[in-house]
């Protein structure tokens, strides 16, 4: 998901339907924004599709007037699959001190722990999301103030979380002990400050970077004051999602200093040199393997080329939430270059390979095409764990890489070669010169190594088994 918030401005839903537009690659199916205006109180709207097709209706957007906004674009990882408006953050109480909204991106580990027991204790829900436990846990706690009642129910939940919350005056953002997901602070001329799960999102409107809100930091912003900030939680030693560089952020975003864009060209150089084949062309699987191909080709000398052409009014496939749709995705929105690929051996570049829906459509299509030879390179080592901190990988029996060797999943894909970039190759190329340190990872890597940082205790609870 994607979270972003205002204050400080005049009409700050029409900056935050704009965040929102920049992080809709974050999530595609629904979004909301809450607003609150000194005279006419709080605000909200929640809609399903895209951010375009919604927050930019006149009818629409006067409805949320006022200086504070936050809001959120959704993709579906917890609670139920598919149209469910009471699931489109962000998510609304009404406390003693005053209203306050919150917008979460991540997945708590312990939500359906935490939500029967609330429910027990007689809480009412509204919504099949996770992130509602927050919500209930605020409204149980003996604090004074709102961010105090925050931290008291951040301290129960455990799992992923960056969060951006407002009150009536006050814009906060929050980012679990080990800094999951993303969350960055940016500034407007004059009193405007912004939070944003990334920096791409700070472009549109003209905010200058700040900085990252850090793991396990609380922000509260106001027009008047600006920036106070502290750390509620035990320190820990931090563990950002890998994955974030190898295909969920925009390439133009920044993450902890480093161009996304230059990670991923730096993976395809990576890959070349760990796993080189004679080939004559170079081509990625469009839009995410597109900066791994680039560094692909500079490393291999092999010329780079658009052998498959996108359908730019398509979303992106893997986050429709169902097999079906998926499966339908892949000859919707991609199409091979038949000219270019006649009687050529070539080089595909994808940034991952998860059920391998993609990359066997994708070699079909390009031997249909008259390619002599088809040599996969993924921009990841290969998914065999799911991910429980809010990226909707399949269960684990769904992964190719969770029952099959790579020379198996090669056979399986029918395809001349197929080679991951190792562990250690990807922390190089996120800038961690030595590889991966065994001992404490300086990442998130669970859906490779099946290290699970914080404990998926709902999911055991289930029946998986680490
Ligand atoms: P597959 O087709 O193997 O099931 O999925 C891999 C494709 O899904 C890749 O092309 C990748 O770009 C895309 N993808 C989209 N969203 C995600 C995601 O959240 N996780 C992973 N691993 N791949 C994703
Ligand atoms: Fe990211 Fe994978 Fe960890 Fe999930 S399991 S947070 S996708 S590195
Ligand atoms: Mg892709």
């Amino acid at each position: 998901c994607g979270v972003f918030g205002v204050v400080g401005v005049t009409d700050a839903a029409n900056f935050v339907a704009l965040g929102l537009h920049a992080l809709q690659h974050r999530g595609q199916e629904a979004g909301g924004i809450v607003s609150h205006d000194p005279e006419q109180g709080f605000n909200s709207a929640r809609r399903f599709g895209y951010v375009r097709d919604n927050f930019t209706k006149a009818s629409l957007m006067e409805t949320l007037p006022g200086p504070l906004a936050i809001g959120h674009v959704r993709y579906s990882t917890a609670g139920s699959k598919g149209a469910v408006i009471r699931d489109v953050q962000p998510f609304f109480g009404e406390f003693s001190m005053g209203g306050a909204a919150i917008a979460h991106n991540g997945n708590i580990t312990n939500a359906d722990a935490l939500r029967k027991e609330l429910i027990e204790r007689g809480s009412i829900f509204q919504s099949s999301s996770d992130s509602e436990c927050i919500i209930h846990l605020m409204a149980r706690s003996l604090q004074q103030n709102i961010p105090e009642r925050m931290e008291d129910a951040l301290r129960r939940v455990e799992g992923a979380f960056s969060i951006v919350a407002m009150t009536r005056t006050k814009l906060i953002g929050v980012r679990d002990p080990l800094g999951v997901r993303p969350l960055v602070l940016g500034k407007l001329e004059g009193e405007g400050w912004v939070l944003s799960s990334e920096t791409c999102a700070l472009d549109i409107i003209g905010a200058e970077y700040v900085r990252e809100i850090e793991p396990g930091e609380m922000v509260v912003v106001t027009a008047d004051k600006g920036v106070e900030s502290h750390f509620p939680f035990r320190r820990q030693s931090s563990r950002f999602c890998i994955f974030e560089h190898v295909y969920f952020s925009r390439p133009d975003s920044i993450i902890g200093g480093r161009s996304v864009y230059e990670t991923r060209r730096q993976i395809g150089v990576e890959l070349a040199k760990e796993s080189p084949v004679e080939a004559d062309l170079v081509c990625p699987v469009p839009d995410s393997g597109t900066p791994a191909a680039i560094g692909f080709s500079q490393e291999s000398g092999i010329p780079y080329a658009m052998g498959i052409i996108r359908n730019q009014y398509m979303g992106r496939t893997f986050i429709e939430p169902t097999e079906q749709i998926r499966n339908m995705g892949v000859r919707l929105k991609l199409n091979v270059n038949r000219a270019l690929i006649k009687g050529k051996r070539v080089i595909l570049v994808d940034d991952s390979v998860v059920r391998g829906t993609t990359s066997r459509k994708i070699k079909e299509m390009i031997l249909d095409a008259g390619a002599a030879e088809v040599h996969f390179r993924i921009a990841s080592p290969p998914t065999a764990w799911p991910c429980f901190y809010g990226v909707d990988t399949p269960q684990r029996d769904k992964l190719l890489a969770a029952t099959m060797s790579e020379e198996e999943m090669r056979q399986h894909l029918t395809v001349d070669s197929l080679k991951f970039i190792s562990l250690d190759g990807l922390y190089r190329a996120v800038g961690e010169a030595k590889g991966r340190n065994a001992k404490c990872p300086q990442y998130c890597d669970a859906c490779f190594s099946g290290e699970y940082p914080v404990k998926p205790s709902d999911q055991i609870t289930k029946g998986f088994e680490l």
